[in-house]
């Protein structure tokens, strides 16, 4: 699928660019964590968000290489996995993402996706390593952990970035969609397909901050749909800000998947 740039969203963008220009001015520019003037995150302090080292299957927690759902968790999902770049300190990070999200600084999506493709690079890095392991001779070992290698991570340049999107209520309240910003950093950097227009939001619900466990599920249920062509078999990245149950993530892929992707894969800077 080609990335579909209509008039329509040019507009769209860049209305949102004059709104976080306006946003700049308006608050001072100082790093969180530092309080150093003129950035956001300053270097050193982006040196102290650590990348998370290991995956895990987010319903069992069981850590594993590429953040894929074990087998018997994989049953109650459509996503087959996620991938969290920031081991979550529950300071710096979280202060990011709450900075971008409730204070409206769009400028921190260049820190925070500089973080998401310092993650990505690794990610590929791991899977090429492994690669090569097994093509040097076959160790039991790296062989059951090869079988886990993604065709979104093997044939990583064939996937489609689709960001998580807002209710248009959520999105003129915003000014911006965060996960679109982060979107659009990783789809230049790697060259991939985007589509911002084809998953739509329909229903403006609760904050998924605000609910419990049980309530978040019910929450998103059918809030998405697909209204672009058949997926083909395409194999998608799906990308937010931050992921806590999955399950806005997990309803996304649902309709995706009923639309004909073959993967669907969540990349979020951290874990809520
Ligand atoms: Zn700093
Ligand atoms: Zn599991």
């Amino acid at each position: 699928m080609k990335p579909c740039f209509s008039m329509k969203i040019n507009i769209k963008q860049n209305a949102s660019k004059a709104w976080l220009f306006f946003l700049d001015l308006i608050f001072p520019i100082e790093c969180l964590g530092c309080g150093r003037e003129g950035y956001w995150l300053c270097g050193d302090c982006f040196k102290e968000v650590k990348l998370k080292p290991k995956q895990y299957c987010l319903h069992c927690k069981k850590e594993n290489d590429f953040g894929q759902f074990c087998p018997p968790c994989q049953i109650v999902y459509s996503l087959n996995g996620v991938w969290i770049a920031a081991l979550y300190d529950g300071l710096l990070i979280n202060q990011v993402i709450k900075s971008l999200k409730y204070r409206f600084i769009g400028g921190l999506a260049d820190d925070l996706s500089k973080l998401l493709i310092l993650f990505v690079d690794r990610l590929l890095e791991q899977g090429k390593v492994l690669r090569s392991g097994l093509a040097r001779g076959v160790d039991w070992r790296s062989f059951k952990r090869a079988k886990n290698l993604s065709l979104a991570i093997l044939n990583f340049n064939d996937n489609l970035v689709v960001p998580v999107p807002l209710s248009n209520k959520r999105l003129r309240w915003r000014g911006f969609n965060q996960a679109e910003l982060l979107a659009q950093k990783i789809a230049g950097k790697y060259e991939l397909a985007q589509d911002n227009n084809n998953l739509i939001r329909t229903k403006h619900k609760k904050p998924q901050a605000k609910l419990d466990e049980a309530h978040r599920l019910e929450n998103v249920k059918d809030c998405f749909f697909w209204q672009g062509s058949h997926l083909n078999k395409k194999n998608i990245i799906l990308i937010d800000d931050v992921v806590t149950t999955g399950a806005t993530l997990n309803e996304c892929a649902k309709v995706l998947k009923a639309a004909g992707a073959g993967e669907v894969w969540g990349l979020v800077a951290a874990k809520g």
